[in-house]
């Protein structure tokens, strides 16, 4: 039978699957390093916990608005006002599962078969998919480790077409960890609005951030209307099995992502969404420090070993340059990650699942002795290439 092309055109996720393998080498009795995790290795803060328990015990267990509740909107609402200085309604946010989902939906309520969709490599994993799975074209613009993975405004000009729809971008950045500056984003709003584009900006990392500061472009002036906010629970609370994320756009475009979530998946859990709403009143500023101390530990531990990355300043990822080794043993960044993980039991995720070959992503979610012991491990790999 022939099944659906846009499906077929696509893979499952590299980094879930590079998990999964070093998951299961651990499971049959490997000590395993693994920095493949794209999730922060705290638990959940415990009043998180406690709102979804109480809500539960209070029968919050039946089908909310598909939207999300009211009080979640009120509150996102009121979080883009405070922190981004942004203004939107409670019926411009649509509550999704994940951000991933809040991505999804955007997308399905954008894209038309043939429409391209400008991302940036190193992009993440299912921005691609999730482009192709709604008939879009993905155009891939590169930035450079030499320009610490900003990307150039002409470029991305340049890679404009009469069928060019949107651009995605993700600062902080998944894999680089790479901030996108205010004067690269004013840049971008201008080309968007002199050539018509809509913006994607997703901002799951925008509480991770040890350098510089979070910047979102809808909050530039005339892009509301042509942006798409994409923000979520689970990297900044810890909450990444509970399945939070929204969107945040113009009235219009939320109405048509509203009916996508409504058919796709009515609402997002019940209690997860009560307790996404207690998630506003929790400090998470010891989880960011302990980040960035694991950023400057890294950091110097791989500059030691002699690897070119660029620092990265949000997130918890690096993207480390692997270009010099490649060659030899190994042709190709999957060939080396799983090498890798053979060899000296250390997982890390091929740069070919970001659309950029010759660098491997290394998460630093993990303790400091696990980090020293896999970057120990890393070198001693690469002094036996
Ligand atoms: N966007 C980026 C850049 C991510 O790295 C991830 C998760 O890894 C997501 C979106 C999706 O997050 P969620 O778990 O909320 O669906």
């Amino acid at each position: 039978m022939d099944l659906s092309h846009f499906v077929s055109s696509v893979t499952p996720s590299a980094t879930l699957e590079f998990n999964k393998k070093a998951l299961e080498l651990a499971r049959s009795g490997e000590d395993v390093v693994k920095f493949t995790a794209g999730e922060p290795d705290f638990p959940t803060p415990r009043p998180i916990v406690d709102a979804a328990i109480k809500a539960l015990n209070e029968g919050k267990t039946k089908y909310t608005n598909a939207a999300g509740i009211d009080e979640l909107r009120k509150a996102i609402a009121l979080k883009l006002q405070k922190e981004n200085n942004m203004t939107y309604s409670p019926e411009e946010i649509v509550v999704a599962n994940g951000g991933k989902q809040a991505i999804y939906n955007v997308l399905k309520a954008l894209v038309n078969v043939g429409d391209e969709v400008i991302i940036i490599s190193p992009a993440w994993v299912s921005y691609e998919a999730q482009i192709l799975l709604c008939g879009g074209v993905p155009v891939i613009v590169q930035a450079d480790v030499e320009r610490d993975f900003i990307p150039e405004i002409n470029e991305i000009e340049s890679s404009i077409t009469d069928k060019t729809k949107a651009i995605m971008i993700n600062s902080p950045n998944n894999p680089t960890g790479a901030i996108y500056p205010e004067s690269f984003l004013g840049e971008l709003a201008d080309l968007c609005i002199k050539e018509d584009l809509f913006v994607i900006s997703d901002e799951v990392y925008e509480k991770l951030v040890f350098d510089g500061s979070h910047l979102s472009i809808a909050s530039m002036d005339g892009m509301k209307e042509r942006s798409a906010v994409i923000n979520a629970f689970s990297k900044t609370y810890a909450m990444t099995g509970w399945r939070v994320g929204y969107s945040a756009t113009s009235t219009k475009l939320a109405k048509e992502i509203s009916k996508i979530q409504s058919h796709l998946a009515s609402n997002v859990n019940t209690m997860a969404q009560y307790a996404a709403l207690k998630a506003f009143e929790v400090d998470t500023s010891s989880m960011v420090e302990e980040f960035r101390k694991r950023r400057d530990l890294v950091v110097s531990r791989l500059s030691e070993i002699g690897l070119k990355f660029s620092k990265p300043a949000g997130a918890f990822y690096v993207f480390i340059d692997i270009r010099p080794y490649l060659g030899r043993r190994y042709v190709n960044s999957n060939e080396f990650a799983l090498g890798l993980l053979e060899e000296q039991k250390v997982g890390m995720v091929p740069g070919s699942a970001f659309s950029c070959e010759g660098f491997i992503r290394m998460s630093y979610s993990s303790s400091v002795e696990e980090l020293k012991k896999g970057i120990d491990r890393f070198g001693r790999f690469l002094k036996a290439i």
